[in-house]
């Protein structure tokens, strides 16, 4: 995007928007919540939407000069609900968090039970985990995967909502490589007589490009992001049944937030318009196709997977048995121009600030256009440079390669000065 008003009256800003631009271009980015919005979702979201209040729902607003508006929240919201197949959409929650909330307040009195996963197994913060609100205004229950083999704990999680009788249920998550069986979850929840919610933040895009099952129809309420796998703009949204429609936009509005952020909405319309395409079908297997790769890439290479692999878009690494602490082979691998997150691994023995596990996800690379014989290369380069952490030369080269790579994979809505 060209920003001469900006350059002119904040060179600082504009360098430091220029210096992410190419940061974005030459670094191969693996977080798994992270992806490339198209230029036309940034459009959407740049633009004098920006100037308007429209607090309320189309035909029930507190402010005139509504034309406009409602008729886009209008399409993003059909168009989700045609998209996922749900009864309702509200598109108005700011981020992922903000959806989760008006949930629990939709639903929930203070110290009211809640369930959700544990952060520590790859659940949310907002899962009921004991800093985050959710865990200090409910009575939360946290179920966790196995020791086994870290696969979701069925039998806790059904012990545990028998036993705690949540009001909501939570299912979904931050940091989990394998599908996610909703039809289990569902039938727990029936049986306590629980409001299932699944949380797709991370899947959606994968959800909406039939790679993943979906949870519409098991879970009555699914909440999102829509600016990770769904490669939209930073947002929320929350489909649920006919049923909850009026509680779940009376807790969004006025229960949670003032007015909408409506260039947001305008991207979320763009974005579901693009999910529905043949591309997008392409590209959300893709996705899978590519973690699979990459994950066996780096099984060959002598890595321990959390779980054994991947068939989603999301790989956790558990370096405990290469010795080498996931802080620091993600300083290391950034250097190298590969940017992942560090993160904690199921049963961690390390801090959370300093965990055994480096967290990384190919959404970001397939929206790039990469394949699998890209994932082969990048799971060389990652055991290269986790076997030469110290090595500026190693590092250097391969930051080099990298950046070679990037330049054949031009990054949607990335421009390259
Ligand atoms: C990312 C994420 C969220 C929160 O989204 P924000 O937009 O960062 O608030 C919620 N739930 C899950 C499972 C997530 O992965």
């Amino acid at each position: 995007m060209s920003h001469t008003h900006l350059a002119e009256s904040d060179p600082e800003i504009a360098a430091l928007i220029r210096a992410e631009e190419r940061r974005q271009h030459r670094a191969l980015r693996l977080i798994p919540s992270e992806n490339y919005a198209p230029a036309e979702v940034m459009e959407a979201c740049g633009s004098v939407l920006n100037n308007k209040y429209s607090e309320g729902y189309a035909g029930r607003r507190y402010y005139e000069g509504q034309q406009n508006i409602d008729a886009i929240e209008e399409l993003a919201i059909a168009r989700l609900k045609s998209l996922f197949g749900a009864d309702h959409a509200n598109v108005q929650p700011y981020s992922g968090s903000p959806a989760n909330l008006a949930v629990y307040f939709a639903f929930c009195d203070a110290g009211d039970p809640v369930m959700g996963m544990g952060l520590p197994s790859g659940g949310h913060l907002t899962h009921g985990w004991k800093v985050s609100i959710t865990g200090k205004y409910f009575q939360p229950v946290q179920y966790g995967v196995r020791r086994e083999d870290h696969l979701i704990d069925f039998d806790e999680v059904a012990r545990l909502a028998r036993e705690h009788k949540p009001k909501v249920l939570f299912c979904g998550a931050t940091a989990y490589p394998r599908v996610i069986d909703f039809a289990k979850f569902a039938e727990i929840a029936r049986e306590v007589g629980a409001i299932l919610v699944a949380d797709i933040a991370h899947i959606s895009g994968l959800i909406a490009g039939g790679a993943h099952p979906s949870p519409v129809g098991l879970a009555e309420v699914v909440t999102s992001t829509t600016h990770k796998t769904f490669r939209g703009p930073r947002g929320g949204m929350i489909l649920c049944d006919k049923a909850h429609k009026k509680a779940i936009d009376r807790a969004v509005f006025p229960g949670l937030q003032g007015g909408p952020h409506n260039g947001t909405t305008a991207g979320i319309a763009v974005a579901a318009k693009l999910a529905a395409g043949e591309d997008f079908k392409r590209y959300a297997h893709q996705i899978v196709a590519n973690s699979r790769a990459l994950a066996e890439r780096l099984r060959h290479h002598g890595f321990d997977l959390v779980t054994g692999g991947s068939d989603n878009h999301l790989i956790l690494i558990d370096l405990s048995s290469k010795g080498v602490p996931g802080k620091v082979a993600s300083q290391a691998l950034d250097k190298a121009g590969i940017v992942t997150n560090y993160n904690s691994v199921p049963f961690d023995t390390r801090k959370p600030f300093d965990p055994s596990g480096v967290r990384i996800g190919t959404p970001a690379v397939t929206s790039r256009g990469m394949g699998p014989s890209e994932m082969a290369k990048l799971g060389d380069w990652m055991a290269e440079v986790i076997g030469h952490l110290d090595d500026e030369t190693v590092l250097a080269r391969v930051a080099g390669e990298v950046k070679a790579l990037c330049d054949h994979f031009p990054a949607p809505g990335v421009p390259v000065s």
